[in-house]
């Protein structure tokens, strides 16, 4: 689950936002990215992934998964 957003680190691109693919994410009104549906994510890791200032943080962290997982990302 998403459990996190680093507003310091965000610079408010979005790209969070349109890659989630359950609208888990929204951009506010001072372009900061944050948390709109938290109970909605289901763990695909895309929004960590695609977020080119590594604010999100997903949980669990990737290195904590079985390396039997596919390597999809
Ligand atoms: S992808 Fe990262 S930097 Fe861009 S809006 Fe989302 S959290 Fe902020
Ligand atoms: S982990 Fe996936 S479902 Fe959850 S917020 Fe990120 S992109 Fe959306």
């Amino acid at each position: 689950m998403i459990t996190k957003i680093d507003s310091e680190k965000c610079i408010g691109c979005g790209i969070c936002a349109r890659t989630c693919p359950l609208d888990t994410i929204r951009v506010n009104e001072n372009g900061k990215a944050f948390i709109a549906y938290p109970e909605d994510c289901m763990t695909c890791y895309l929004c960590e992934m695609n977020c080119p200032n590594g604010a999100i943080y997903v949980h669990p962290f990737k290195e904590l998964l079985p390396r039997s997982l596919p390597n999809c990302y």
